[in-house]
């Protein structure tokens, strides 16, 4: 009996470095190192820069850095001190020449007349082939008007050509890319053939689409990956979104970490229909992501954060690291971008002089009168306190059965306290905001909101 022999299973991202990396690109890539992993099998990367006019380093570099900081690592390509750097096709002309030329001696491409350009023979038929995603996909070779140039030159190469040569050379045994490209395969598998090479096997993700159901583009927000990461971002959380682009796990989970994921993933749930990229949704994924930071790694998210403008934020920069740390801390639920760090942070400041108005101090049930009241015993009371008692542990019980013992209403003496500290309707408890602060500031906070208070009923 016949033994099959199972393809060793190799995927791969071939993004062209013509722009910054697109998270359609991105997820993409995980897909296919999911695939692999999932199966034991080899990722790899190639940079498809036969594009001399508009690939560009830069876009290199971002693609490298992008799939760096989301974890996707792949595993082989050319020795750069130790490393693994990418394949690149300008740096692979030979095996492209070869090809050409095997396909100019055959006839099944030829040289335009006095031209340069390589041209490939099309004959009319359906192109049939099995997408994992999909099923059965037919292509009429009429579709495409005709033959196809497959090089500017001998030392030219277009994009099919290099892709498909790369496939075969690098043993792709799956190709899994975006939904896009479903008409480059027929056109691929026509190359294979005529080049007597193996056909992988192919699964085309559904494209991403914006809000709109539009095709994701610039014009709806940012679809450079890095540009999330800049925005604060987690690559945890980030990963874990893409990943769900068009793929289902099945069940109520949506948290998964990338172990996780390569145990879970399968093409067999992935979707046909196009995958929307929610905004809301990956914020309040990364949300969910900061929260599970532990307090060295938030104060590192932070700080990073916070000095790309050192000169608006100098001040919580300045400030004693600890006091940073447990600002951060106290604000970690709150937090789901970069984007609400300096607001939400406000309040720490030394500085901070309370831009708020005073009627905020007044909790719904409460009057101005009372409220004045409650603001300079609690400031009196804070004063009687050593430092050592300044920890939340203490503080809170201490003041807690010190408002019982008064019979008054614990909204109406901790709201007012929470407000004088950060000037903030919703904010952190009014305990852990003291603490940050300290007993000095805490004091002085209420001293302030006592006087505006007071200040704002004598104007009446
Ligand atoms: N260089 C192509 C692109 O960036 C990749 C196509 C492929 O995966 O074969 O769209």
């Amino acid at each position: 009996m016949a033994k099959e022999i199972k393809r060793q299973i190799r995927t791969r991202i071939a993004p062209s470095p013509t722009g910054m990396l697109h998270v359609g690109t991105a997820r993409a890539a995980l897909f296919n190192e999911l695939f692999a992993r999932k199966q034991g099998g080899e990722f790899v990367l190639r940079i498809e820069d036969t594009d001399r006019q508009r690939s560009e380093k830069k876009f290199e570099q971002d693609v490298l850095t992008g799939l760096k900081w989301l974890g996707l690592e792949w595993d082989e390509g050319p020795d750069i001190g130790g490393k693994y750097g990418p394949y690149r096709q300008s740096e692979r002309g030979e095996f492209y020449r070869a090809a050409l030329q095997q396909l100019i001696d055959d006839e099944r491409a030829y040289q335009v007349p006095h031209g340069e350009a390589i041209v490939f023979r099309v004959s009319e038929e359906e192109i049939v082939f099995t997408d994992l995603i999909r099923g059965t996909v037919k292509v009429p070779t009429s579709s495409w008007g005709g033959d196809f140039i497959v090089a500017r030159s001998m030392n030219d190469p277009l994009y099919h050509l290099a892709a498909v040569v790369d496939d075969q050379l690098m043993q792709i045994s799956h190709v899994i890319r975006g939904e896009d490209h479903l008409t480059n395969t027929a056109r691929h598998i026509l190359l294979q053939r005529s080049l007597a090479y193996e056909t992988p096997q192919y699964a085309h993700l559904p494209l991403l689409l914006d809000e709109g159901r539009r095709k994701l583009s610039k014009r709806a927000g940012d679809v450079s990956l890095l540009s999330y990461r800049d925005k604060g971002y987690l690559a945890d959380a980030m990963l874990n979104y893409l990943a769900l682009l068009g793929w289902n796990p099945g069940g109520q989970e949506e948290y998964f970490t990338h172990e996780e994921l390569v145990r879970s993933f399968n093409l067999s749930k992935v979707q046909k229909g196009g995958a929307i990229f929610n905004q809301v949704k990956l914020t309040s994924m990364n949300k969910h992501y900061l929260q599970e930071l532990d307090e060295d790694k938030l104060l590192d998210w932070g700080k990073k954060y916070l000095l790309l403008d050192q000169k608006k934020n100098h001040e919580l920069l300045g400030m004693e690291e600890g006091r940073l740390k447990a600002a951060l801390k106290t604000e970690q639920g709150r937090l789901s971008t970069y984007h609400e760090l300096e607001v939400l942070l406000d309040w720490a400041r030394p500085s901070w002089a309370g831009e708020y108005k005073s009627d905020l101090l007044i909790w719904r049930e409460s009057t101005a009168a009372d409220t004045i009241n409650y603001l300079s015993a609690l400031a009196e009371e804070f004063k009687l306190m050593g430092n050592s008692d300044w920890v939340e542990e203490t503080l809170t019980p201490r003041i807690l059965s010190w408002i019982r013992a008064r019979n008054w209403h614990n909204g109406a003496v901790l709201w007012p306290m929470r407000v004088a500290l950060t000037g903030r309707e919703n904010s952190p408890g009014p305990f852990a905001v003291a603490v940050v602060v300290g007993k000095t500031e805490t004091v002085t906070r209420l001293e302030l909101a006592h006087k505006k208070l007071q200040d704002s009923i004598s104007g009446e």
